[in-house]
């Protein structure tokens, strides 16, 4: 049983969703508008959020934005009725977990609860989140959608280092402290090529990187 947010202005819909997820044994609330969202969504307590993208005020990929920048993790499963690739690839990009296309059949909905459900099932203090991405602490793991990603020890322990100071520049000189503990000589270069290799791994766009940003002259900052 989980408590669910469902986000849904169509009455037939919400109303659809509600009385199937309720059959489930699921705990529902609806909300029809997308401010009512955001502000709801942050409560904590919530297993997962099903958020429309076509809503009045705010629509559905303004609340996932709002939502994971207030690092709520809650999964989000999205509801378009577009289906055009780049929309749902969108919804994955702003931190969505998984999107269903309208119409969608109260079955497909169900499994794909389930799959999201199971997923976030046992995760702990010791996992972080950010774009699609989980990073396991505990397992010296990175998984993308479910995926596993092939990270180095280094990589991993480069990636872990900038998750804790997330959002602060860190100069070359203090990733070598901490990632690889001062012990041996590391130049400034061999820095730059880790954290290269790292954004062919994490980055949707190496060349344009969005989470592990180059700060001139002073190093790099994660911003996940
Ligand atoms: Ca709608």
């Amino acid at each position: 049983m989980a408590r669910i947010l469902v986000v849904e202005d169509e009455p037939d819909v919400a109303m659809l969703l509600a009385d199937d997820l309720t059959s489930e044994g699921h705990q529902v609330e609806v909300v029809r508008d997308g401010e009512t969202a955001s502000r709801r969504g942050r409560e904590p307590g919530w297993d997962l959020i099903i958020l429309d993208v076509m809503l009045p005020g705010r629509d559905g990929f303004d609340v996932c934005r709002d939502l994971r920048r207030a690092r709520v993790r809650t999964p989000i499963i999205i509801l378009t009725a577009k289906t055009h690739e780049a929309e749902k690839i969108l919804g994955l990009d702003l931190g969505a977990d998984d999107y269903v296309t309208k119409p969608f059949s109260p079955r497909e909905l169900r499994s794909r609860i389930r799959a999201v459900l199971r997923r976030f099932e046992g995760e702990t203090g010791d996992t972080y989140r950010f774009g699609d991405m989980v990073i396991n602490f505990a397992r010296a793991e990175l998984r993308r959608q479910d995926k596993p990603v092939d990270l180095t020890p280094l990589e991993f322990k480069l990636l872990s280092v900038f998750v804790g100071r997330r959002g602060r520049v860190l100069s070359r000189d203090q990733l070598i402290q901490e990632a690889w503990g001062g012990q041996t000589f590391v130049t400034d270069r061999a820095v730059d090529g880790h954290i290269v290799g790292l954004r062919r791994k994490i980055e949707p766009d190496p060349g344009e990187p969005r989470y592990l940003v180059s700060v001139r002259g002073l190093g790099y900052r994660f911003d996940g």
